[in-house]
């Protein structure tokens, strides 16, 4: 007989999912009422009107894709790109290479620009290959590349696409809720992000937005979106016009109702704390934390004007294994903190705070487990220091 699954309590300190609060999954936990009772609708209305804050977009057509993050940008490539496009893609980490995969499955050309891992897209390689392919229609970014911890200039990068007549897609699946982003004022035609990052809610939803431009690219297509679920014309008439209730809706596909009053919750609490605050506290609890990795001696990978608060990559001292040490913090701490992906394995920590997870209380944890495992396996750094230093940046 097979018994019902009960995780463990863990603190969430990796590149996502981060820390639920317990509002959030509270909220996931009422009744299940049906995907077009009018109840249910009006609550649909409420999001779109809650992402539009957290978008700081007026943008129609903003409303959360049923699927992880992955189906936002699936859903971006989608709709704009048709057999035969280009699309200048910067590359800079592991979600650059999934947006080629993703052009190139629409029949698209991917014109690569790269960037070493670590580093912010460079505007000026951006320009380079924008001059060399003319035909260029879509330019695709990383604004928070959450396989290393960089974020990139969005402004800069969109206006340049703008100038070469290309429509500009941006990947904010971690900025959302954690870093300035201004959908409207940046002037980004397609956006999508992730529930399970910053927004602090369950994974599995992709909030998306696109601007006036993007949609009338989309509804000028020649041929029909390849992907059926993903096809936003079909979609809008399901989440119907902005705002207002008693817009007509059309079955789609069965909303996941649960899965949504987590995120109406999440993005509630977003407007309650403000957006802004939000932002300011995923700052401040990055600086506590890195007060107290460099007072053990540990170094950041990432130059600090490239920064991303949410998402601390760390070097790993010499001869520390990995995988160990990840480990024993969570069987002797229940705490996560992520790996390094692609060529950074091994080499590398991602300690996330995102959402819910950037806490004093997560900063203090992580560093004394920090601090008690890597002395246990003899890594050079100076013990006990950590949280001092955490704690004095946090009187200031
Ligand atoms: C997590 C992440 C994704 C993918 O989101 P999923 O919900 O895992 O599909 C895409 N881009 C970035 C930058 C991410 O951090």
């Amino acid at each position: 007989m097979t018994l019902s699954f009960h995780p463990p309590q863990r603190t969430l300190m990796g590149p996502g999912p981060s820390d639920v609060n317990p509002r959030i999954l509270e909220a996931m936990a009422r009744p299940t009422i049906g995907h077009l009772d009018p109840m249910f609708v009006a609550m649909m209305d409420e999001i779109k009107i809650l992402l539009h804050s957290a978008f700081q977009t007026k943008n129609e057509l903003t409303i959360p894709v049923s699927a992880p993050g992955s189906a936002g940008m699936e859903t971006c490539f989608v709709n704009l790109l048709e057999i035969g496009d280009t699309v200048i893609i910067c590359q800079n980490g592991v979600f650059g290479g999934r947006m080629k995969e993703n052009a190139e499955r629409c029949g698209a050309k991917a014109v690569m620009v790269q960037d070493t891992w670590g580093t912010a897209c460079d505007p000026q390689k951006l320009e380079d290959a924008l001059r060399q392919h003319p035909e260029a229609k879509v330019v695709a970014f990383v604004h928070a590349e959450t396989s290393t911890g960089v974020s990139s200039d969005v402004k800069t990068l969109v206006k340049l696409a703008h100038q070469y007549d290309c429509l500009a897609i941006v990947d904010a699946v971690t900025s959302l809720g954690g870093t300035e982003l201004r959908v409207d004022d940046w002037e980004i035609d397609a956006v999508y992000a992730g529930t399970q990052k910053c927004l602090s809610c369950t994974p599995g939803l992709s909030p998306i937005s696109l601007s006036a431009r993007a949609i009338d690219v989309i509804t000028n297509r020649k041929s029909p979106v390849q992907s059926w679920f993903l096809d936003l014309n079909l979609v809008m008439g399901y989440w119907g016009s902005s705002g207002g209730s008693g817009s007509k809706r059309a079955y789609h596909h069965t909303a996941p109702v649960n899965a949504l009053y987590a995120l109406h919750e999440s993005l509630l609490m977003l407007k309650e704390e403000g957006l802004e605050q939000a932002w300011a506290r995923h700052a401040l609890h990055h600086h506590a934390l890195k007060a107290g990795i460099e007072a053990m001696g540990l170094s950041f990978v990432v130059a600090e004007n490239e920064r991303l608060p949410q998402l601390n990559a760390i070097h790993i001292p010499a001869g520390i294994d990995d995988a160990a040490l990840r480990t024993t913090l969570l069987n002797d701490y229940n705490l996560e903190i992520g790996a390094g992906l692609g060529p950074m394995a091994g080499n590398v920590w991602r300690i996330g705070l995102m959402g819910y997870a950037a806490r004093k209380d997560n900063v203090l944890l992580c560093l004394s487990a920090l601090d008690d495992v890597l002395s246990r396996m003899h890594a050079p750094i100076n013990h006990g220091v950590a949280i001092a230093a955490a704690t004095a940046f946090y009187a200031q």
